[in-house]
């Protein structure tokens, strides 16, 4: 296939005219779950054996005490901020280049988000202006381990133990991923999980809070029972997770094989300068037997932008338009926010390169083949030569 073919954008047949691959996959277990959901009718009963064999799974697999099921990961964050005693008035610290709703949920409960720049080499929270960031009010740091990199807890639990601060970690985006030998979600006072319809284990909402601190686990227990649960996971979610969670390690290792072999095609891939035009934010983290990510994105900073004018919105559109399920990344929280709302640490100089820069791609094409992982390197070769024809087009 020659790269001068017309992108899809501009008219030509796109590389996988199929589109993305979809997930969830076409997984005979979760049929087998499904069917016995319907032999023993746990399907419509509040309680039944599936949800408190998925706790216990759980717990074993990150080697915690207490895992609470519930609703969403959104509302995981909201019951982990009250589990250690956030209240108006306090502060949370989290990255300005984060998830939305944990933002959200810091005002939810009458908190103050405080903004700390991100680590221009990892992309994420910024251990090192955390400090900078506590005042008196201080009661919780959010540390979410975001599109396939992560943050390194020991610092952060030192900081926070100085401090008295509790620390919540965002596991919804490293599902299983091992971090300093331990999974991601349990090095914090407090882990959470989501099982949300894209997630590397879903069943379209859900979600889990973790700790081992059992006073945390009871506070938590008291918001949410209010003589029924408030934000339960169902029998029937719970009956699809247990099969997924079985083989979880096995599908974050072929992942990563996948996401290695994207690297090395990425690195074809150089604007005329001979610079890389996506960079994959793994190459920068340092992978081996006690650091395994997991891929719900794989994170890409774009930068062809400098030679042809090109945004990441658009480079994402001509990407999707190929079939590649290639999106634009966060926005920085500072940039969609009132300044009323927040606080913030230094010019976040870094969250705004972010918030220009950052690509992340959805990880069902990485349990494809070579082939999937290649076409991925065609499209953008494709989307970069015609980069100035798609930019004109764009603005007429
Ligand atoms: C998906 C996600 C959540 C929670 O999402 P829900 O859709 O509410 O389950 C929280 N944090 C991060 C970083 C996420 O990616």
């Amino acid at each position: 296939m020659s790269v001068s073919e017309l992108p899809a954008i501009l008219g030509g047949t796109p590389l996988r005219p199929e589109g993305p691959p979809a997930w969830p996959g076409d997984w005979p277990e979760i049929t087998d779950a499904l069917n016995a959901c319907l032999s023993d009718r746990s399907w419509g009963k509040y309680h039944g054996p599936n949800c408190d064999a998925l706790t216990e799974q759980l717990n074993a697999f990150h080697n915690v005490t207490e895992t609470i099921l519930c609703s969403s990961g959104t509302v995981a964050v909201e019951l982990a901020l009250r589990g250690v005693r956030v209240e108006p008035g306090d502060e949370v610290i989290l990255a300005a280049y984060d998830f939305k709703a944990n933002f959200q949920n810091a005002l939810a409960i009458g908190a103050t988000p405080v903004l700390v720049d991100i680590d221009p080499a990892s992309w994420q929270l910024d251990v090192s202006q955390v400090e900078a960031a506590i005042s008196d009010r201080t009661k919780a740091i959010i540390v979410s381990h975001l599109h396939g990199g992560w943050v390194p807890m020991q610092p952060v639990m030192e900081l926070a133990d100085r401090h008295g601060i509790s620390v919540i970690e965002d596991a919804c985006q490293a599902t299983g991923a091992i971090l300093n030998g331990q999974r991601a979600g349990t090095a914090g006072h407090v882990g959470v999980l989501s099982f949300g319809g894209s997630k590397l284990l879903t069943a379209g909402r859900g979600g889990a809070v973790m700790t081992n601190q059992p006073e945390i686990a009871q506070r938590i227990r008291l918001f949410t029972q209010r003589g029924n649960e408030a934000y339960p996971l169902s029998e029937m979610q719970a009956a699809v997770l247990r099969p997924q969670l079985n083989r979880l390690d096995e599908r974050n290792i072929a992942r990563w094989k996948a996401v290695r072999e994207l690297s090395a095609e990425l690195q074809q891939l150089t604007s005329p300068q001979g610079e890389p035009v996506l960079r994959m934010l793994v190459d920068a983290c340092q992978i081996d037997h006690e650091n395994r990510p997991a891929f719900f994105k794989v994170g890409l900073q774009y930068d062809l932008a400098k030679s042809t004018g090109s945004d990441r919105e658009l480079f994402a559109t001509a990407m999707r338009a190929e079939g590649i399920a290639l999106d634009p990344g966060f926005r920085s929280l500072h940039r969609i926010h009132s300044k009323r709302r927040f606080r913030e640490v230094g010019d976040l100089a870094n969250a705004n390169v972010c918030d220009a820069h950052v690509l992340v791609l959805h990880h069902p094409v990485l349990l494809e083949n070579s082939n999937s992982i290649r076409q991925i390197r065609v499209a953008a070769e494709r989307v970069c030569s015609h980069a100035g024809a798609i930019h004109a087009v764009q603005n007429q």
